[in-house]
Formats: C-alpha cells, structure tokens, sequence
C-alpha cells in the first residue's frame, strides 16, 4: 500500500491509498474530482471506494462524478447518511471496514461536526484525521461542544506514538505560530517548525506528522483540562 497526497482547492489534502499490486485505490475526502482524475487516469488506477471524513464541501465535493465515471463505492458515517452525498456504505463507530485490500476502523470524533470520523488503517498505522486533528492544530468547533472536541483529541492521543496522521488541510504553518506563541521554550516544537519550513519551500506537504510529534508539539494535544484547552480553542479563532 502507498499513499499520494493530492492537493485540492486552496489548501486541501485529498488522499489515494493505494493498493500497488492490483492498482486499486479508495481516495480519502475528494474535495474536488480534477485532481482525482488526472492522477488516477495518469497511472491507470481504479477507484473503488470513496471515504469520506465530514460532510463539508471541500471534503465532499468530487463524490459524485467520482463515483459516476467510475463505479466506486462512498463510505461514511451511520449517522452522518443524509449529508454525505451519494452514500453506498454506512458504517457504524468503532466498525471495522474491508473492501479489497483495503482494512480500516471508524470512530466517531464529534466537534467540527457531529458527525465526525476519522480513519483508522491500522494495517498500515495511519490515521486521517479529517478537520479533527491538524498538525499543530484542530478543528474549528461548528456543531459540537468544546468537551467532545476535547475528548475526541484524547481519543486520538491514544493511537500508538508511529501512526501517521493525515489531515484535511495544510495549515500546519499558520498554526505553528499559534502554537509558538504560547509555547516559546518547546524545543521539539521549534525544531519541527525548520522542518516544516523546509518541506514548504520545496514545494512538499507538511504532512503526514505523527501522532509523536503532535504530542510533544500540538499545544490543543498537550492542555492537560478542557478549561485550557477551551481558552487556547478561543484564542485560536481570533488568531
Ligand atoms: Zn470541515
Ligand atoms: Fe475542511
């Protein structure tokens, strides 16, 4: 399996994963079909599933001529069926979905919306994280409350150190400054912040981070009581 990050729209990551030995893939959130399209016709890929995080547009978008030129199956959240277009498989919190070769866990993650998941490969130890958990950062809270988008980052937190994370939107640098700026003596952080630096002038994504540096980086990861972390979730929206 390997994964292709796709840019989409201004600063969205959609993402195929790739099954290399059939040529099979399922594309997370396709924000737009275009540039789906080109890469999967570029190396004559065939799109059999459609996962989906949330219902928002630019995580939506590209399903349905997706799934009409190419057949492919949409995957999302039980309770989420009457937002995310052209639904074909519902899966419940904590199910476990196959498809091909493809193996992966859902779970509910409620605060940018209710109906938040994210995914699990856990074949693969990679986890995306929608508009849940960004590198150094989180998701707006539009639906939820501040305690179910805190206790859905406590949920993540307990993913093994490795996995990957995959996220919705490259907003890792805006989100370093936040993070720096009320967090000057995190070393890690300062360290990770030349890293990303360096990516994003070649030209590459931030992502993928991992569940170890958000831990010791993301300060939404490291507030240790919902009254901090509110305040910092807060302080964020007029950042
Ligand atoms: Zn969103
Ligand atoms: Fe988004």
């Amino acid at each position: 399996m390997k994964i292709e990050i796709i840019k989409c729209l201004q600063d969205n990551y959609s993402y195929l994963v790739i099954d290399v030995e059939n040529n099979f893939a399922c594309v997370i959130d396709p924000s737009e079909s275009k540039p789906i399209i080109n890469y999967i016709e570029k190396n004559k890929i065939e799109l059999k599933f459609i996962l989906n995080t949330h219902h928002h547009f630019d995580h939506v978008d590209g399903n349905n001529e997706l799934k009409k030129k190419y057949n492919s199956k949409v995957i999302g959240f039980k309770k989420d069926k009457n937002r995310i277009p052209e639904i074909d498989i519902c899966l419940d919190d904590r199910e476990i979905w196959k498809g091909e070769q493809f193996e992966s866990k859902i779970y509910h993650i409620p605060g940018h919306t209710s109906g938040h998941v994210c995914y699990h490969f856990f074949n693969q130890n990679i986890l995306f994280t929608g508009d849940t958990l960004f590198s150094l950062g989180c998701g707006r809270i539009f639906e939820g409350t501040y305690e179910q988008m805190f206790s859905s980052l406590q949920l993540i937190k307990s993913f093994p150190k490795n996995t990957k994370i995959y996220c919705g939107h490259e907003y890792t640098l805006k989100n370093s400054d936040f993070c720096i700026k009320y967090d000057k003596n995190n070393s890690a952080l300062r360290n990770k912040i030349k890293s990303i630096k360096n990516k994003l002038n070649r030209g590459i994504p931030s992502i993928p981070s991992t569940i170890e540096e958000e831990l010791n980086c993301n300060i939404f990861l490291k507030s240790k009581d919902i009254e901090t972390f509110s305040k910092l979730r807060d302080l964020k929206d007029n950042f």
